[in-house]
């Protein structure tokens, strides 16, 4: 009760950024990382784009995500490889991973969720399909 009255009266701005989700956006394409990360932010979403693949990891264990999204072909290190490791980390396990891939080869979508991704999606991405993917996500774990 108390609490609450306490939110309540800060700022707007204030009690978005307290409730802000976060998301680990991993994507080394400009154009689509921004996309990204302009559509997870219109929608409330506080976003730590990370364009290389190799400081992932510790990008997710300093930003502390509640969601990784993880483009899978990255130059120098695999998203599949990031995914793995990821999921046998101690501290990131529990992260839930939506991967994104431009592969449509039968058998991805297995070798993926093998991996321990949670989500996929084929590139291209459309907006609907990726929110809602997102949202599931998000909120299925606290
Ligand atoms: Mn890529």
């Amino acid at each position: 009760m108390k609490v609450r009255a306490e939110l309540s009266g800060t700022p707007a701005a204030a009690r978005a950024a307290l409730m802000a989700k976060r998301i680990l956006v991993v994507e080394d394409n400009d154009l689509n990382r921004k996309l990204f990360c302009d559509v997870l932010k219109a929608h409330g979403y506080a976003v730590e784009p990370c364009a290389d693949g190799q400081f992932a990891l510790d990008a997710a264990r300093s930003f502390v995500p509640n969601l990784i999204i993880m483009d899978i072909q990255l130059p120098n290190v695999s998203g599949l490889d990031l995914i793995e490791a990821a999921k046998k980390d101690a501290t990131l396990r529990t992260i839930p991973v939506l991967a994104v891939t431009a592969y449509a080869g039968k058998g991805d979508e297995e070798r993926i969720r093998d991996a321990g991704a949670e989500g996929y999606l084929a590139k291209p991405v459309s907006i609907g399909p990726f929110m809602a993917a997102v949202k599931g996500l998000v909120e299925r774990v606290s």
